[in-house]
């Protein structure tokens, strides 16, 4: 196995989706699925190519009654280039002898590359070897090379170099009855000889999108003269290359395109500045060298090395890999939000769901700067979310369970059920735990790198006005002595109402709940970070008054959280009496069953009735806080947390969830990792193979899980290496499952870079000497010390008899 490669070899049409997907190109700012170039969409091949942040919204008359949707736009496909031989047809995959073929991602650059050998109707023999990149040097610039080589013939051949915007979102075959078409034409236009551009409008959000593409053939390293023809129509332009191949002699074709769109900054006419880059842009080579070398400096920040067993250290970079493209250092200066399956296909519409709670661990301790630049797409919608909370009753700001361009509410109010044919209401809007995902998210990166400067501008703003909108939902129970919500789903969607009813929500899910009075001290004490006078405007400005924080306050201590069976915390109120479901039952009829929800509702009945759950809910407690914050949470709020409430309560809920998100195994994974690590270590293999190996069945093709992918890495930050923030310390608790021989990955805490290695029983960590000279302070065990620029500390880790692990000695060295 090339651990630096992600190999196909041969071609199945059946598996290309998923291999698109897969070896998608991409650099933050834009990413292209892994089509090979000659291929329209037609079933078996679907290029796409996305943008971070341009959406467009569309309606459909389904049934009579219009269905709005917005979706991630599918923007023209810049890859085309056809080879046509002695003016036959155009190449494609279907219609030659494939007589070798291997098509592959590299994983230290995200450079998708394909070679294949063909013979076609004519018994000719050609290699083609293609290799693509997006830059991650220049977010305008992408390349496409093409080395030609006739094995058994000369002739002329023809390259079709192409611009098509004729495109539309039709990757996902659910959503095929919904509107796809999201563009309009505006013009073609070419610049010079060379150069080809198109551009194109968003129909509705009204966004310009150009693209411009060079395209030079060369032999032996010189340009060749080409004959050049043009064909263009007002949504699709192409030049044609005819030039004659010679037997043996490899002729080398470079497509250099530029992308530009009016949301660009330093951005006039797009179609002027596509076409201008294009012609400026440097040659393939050097293009790549400095692509690859970007890359290679990300690398360093980014790459996590285990040692025993080359399948996980593999697939860990398969998700860095993808994880740095949608989310890179480019990402941190747009408006970007994280699409929950990334740039690469069409699933969910390109919407940000809570995914991003999984994302930011592994961001915030490489690229901070990333992170903010992610939050500020929360920040710069808090308008929209207040005017959502204000038109649902309540105060401050309520975030949207599917939010797109402007921060409104996308969430479907019907989905297909593939089992059934039926489109089922869609009541998953009344996840409101968004917002307590949102508020954490915001103070973990504060957590990872003490921006004070970011707080007092936008975290705290946002802290509070998401605390006031959880008060005003919240209501004070009198004859509980407890305050309670209403009307709400947890993050298990199998659950979206009681059995019976038609109101949508539940009352007082416990993860919500438990969350809500988690933020409600946080938010009330948010103002005492902040300069005075900053605290001062800011409750001025919102009309924050001492009642409101006596309220916080109140909540954090008095919020109501159910239980049944003794200490199992109950997903919501009423949940006990819910009936079981016959898992091994329905296993067997089944097989797979992590989507009950659609068995259920096609046999006509309906998971709210049982036991049952999509997804970790609950169990998100125990993954998002840790057992000391936990038990002082609940003593605060007045309820026993025992040495045994977390296992009794994950395995109580583990036995009841189908996990039909892949993001439960991530969950999962990381809260058995203290307790069961062998079982810890299973779920970790499932989340690292869910994507690569489609484990459920279709969905990567649409779409990378980005949740479940930096959820791996983060697993292994936060869960085997146990890297935690606790009363501003970097403290390590490594829990390494039996199959990690060693350990190592760089972080950054509060702007010292770092380097963490754990191995031979012994915990070391090295300061940057190049960072900037700060001290920070780490923790193991019971243990702080202070880490400076160029310092190095070791702890040694003997086992206990009781497992545990325990801090033996230290060394320090400057
Ligand atoms: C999960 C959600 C998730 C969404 C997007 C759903 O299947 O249940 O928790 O946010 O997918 O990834």
């Amino acid at each position: 196995m090339d651990p630096f490669a992600l190999i196909y070899e041969g071609f199945d049409p059946d598996q290309e989706g998923l291999r698109e997907a897969l070896t998608s190109t991409g650099n933050g700012y834009l990413c292209t699925r892994g089509t090979a170039e000659w291929e329209d969409a037609d079933g078996i091949h679907y290029p796409g190519t996305y943008a971070h942040g341009i959406y467009n919204r569309e309606t459909t008359i389904l049934g009579g009654l219009p269905v709005l949707n917005e979706d991630l736009v599918n923007l023209p496909n810049w890859l085309v280039l056809k080879l046509r031989i002695d003016g036959e047809d155009a190449i494609r995959l279907a219609d030659v002898e494939l007589l070798a073929y291997r098509h592959w991602l590299d994983l230290r650059n995200a450079t998708v590359l394909r070679e294949l050998r063909f013979r076609d109707r004519r018994s000719r023999e050609t290699t083609l070897h293609s290799r693509r990149f997006v830059s991650m040097v220049d977010v305008h610039h992408a390349g496409i090379e093409w080395t030609l080589t006739a094995e058994n013939w000369s002739g002329r051949v023809e390259v079709v170099s192409a611009i098509d915007g004729r495109v539309t979102n039709a990757g996902v075959a659910r959503y095929l009855e919904l509107e796809g078409r999201h563009l309009d034409p505006v013009s073609p236009r070419t610049f010079g000889p060379e150069v080809i551009a198109l551009k194109v409008q968003t129909r509705q959000s009204n966004v310009y999108i150009s693209q411009a593409a060079r395209s030079r053939v060369f032999n032996a390293g010189e340009p060749i003269a080409v004959e050049r023809s043009l064909y263009q129509t007002e949504d699709y332009i192409h030049q044609l290359l005819a030039f004659d191949l010679q037997q043996g002699a490899p002729v080398r074709v470079e497509k250099i395109v530029a992308f530009f769109t009016s949301r660009d900054p330093a951005t006039g006419d797009t179609l002027t500045k596509a076409g201008t880059s294009a012609r400026r842009c440097p040659e393939f080579e050097e293009a790549l060298g400095h692509h690859r070398s970007a890359w290679e400096e990300l690398r360093q920040v980014s790459d996590v090395q285990v040692a025993g067993s080359e399948e996980v250290q593999h697939l860990l970079r398969v998700h860095t890999c993808h994880v740095l493209q949608v989310c890179s250092r480019h990402t941190a200066d747009i408006d970007a939000g994280v699409p929950a399956r990334g740039l690469n296909g069409e699933a969910y519409r390109g919407h940000v769901f809570w995914d991003e709670l999984y994302v930011y661990p592994f961001i915030n301790y490489r690229m901070p700067e990333v992170t903010r630049g992610l939050l500020m797409y929360r920040y710069r919608r808090l308008d929209e979310a207040r005017a959502a909370a204000k038109e649902a009753g309540f105060r401050g700001a309520m975030f949207p369970w599917q939010s797109g361009g402007e921060g409104t509410e996308e969430t479907p109010r019907v989905h297909l059920n593939p089992l059934s044919g039926r489109w089922d209401p869609d009541l998953s809007r009344n996840q409101r735990h968004v917002n307590a995902a949102i508020f954490y998210n915001f103070w973990h990166y504060f957590q990872a790198t003490q921006d004070l400067t970011f707080l007092r501008d936008y975290a705290a703003e946002m802290m509070l006005e998401i605390a006031r909108f959880w008060s005003s939902i919240a209501h004070f129970n009198s004859e509980r002595g407890r305050y309670e919500i209403h009307g709400v789903m947890g993050p298990d969607e199998f659950h979206e109402k009681y059995p019976g009813t038609d109101a949508g929500g539940l009352r007082n899910n416990a993860y919500t709940n438990v969350m809500v009075a988690w933020l409600c001290e946080l938010a009330q004490g948010v103002l005492s970070l902040l300069p005075r006078s900053r605290a001062e405007a800011l409750r001025e400005r919102l009309e924050l008054r001492d009642e409101e924080l006596h309220t916080w306050e109140d909540m954090s201590r008095r919020m109501f959280v159910p239980f049944h069976d003794g200490d199992i915390i109950s997903q919501f109120e009423g949940y006990e009496q819910l009936e079981e479901l016959d898992w091994d039952g329905y296993r067997a009829k089944y097989g797979n069953i992590q989507r009950l929800d659609r068995i259920l509702r096609a046999e006509g009945d309906d998971p709210n009735r049982y036991k049952v759950a999509k997804q970790a809910d609950t169990v998100m407690l125990f993954y998002l806080l840790s057992a000391t914050e936990l038990r002082r949470l609940f003593t605060r709020l007045g309820y026993e947390y025992g040495a045994d409430t977390a296992r009794k309560n994950i395995a109580y809920y583990d036995q009841r969830t189908s996990h039909g998100s892949t993001l439960s195994f991530v969950t999962h994974a990381g809260v058995l990792a203290p307790i069961d690590p062998e079982s810890s270590w299973e779920r970790f293999l499932v989340a690292l193979k869910s994507d690569v190996e489609d484990i459920q069945g279709g969905t990567t093709q649409e779409g990378i899980h980005m949740g479940v992918m930096a959820g791996t890495l983060d697993l292994v930050q936060r869960s085997y290496m146990g890297a935690h923030v606790r009363d501003g310390v970097l403290h390590f608790d490594p829990r390494p499952p039996a199959e990690m021989e060693s350990l190592a990955f760089s972080m950054q805490f509060r702007r010292t870079p770092i380097r963490v290695e754990l191995g031979d029983r012994r915990l070391t960590l090295t300061a940057n000497p190049e960072g900037v000279n700060r001290a920070i302070r780490v923790g193991f065990g019971d243990q702080v010390r202070e880490l400076s620029a160029g310092g190095q500390i070791t702890f040694e880790l003997t086992p206990e008899p009781s497992g545990e692990q325990h801090v033996h000695s230290y060394e320090e060295t400057a």
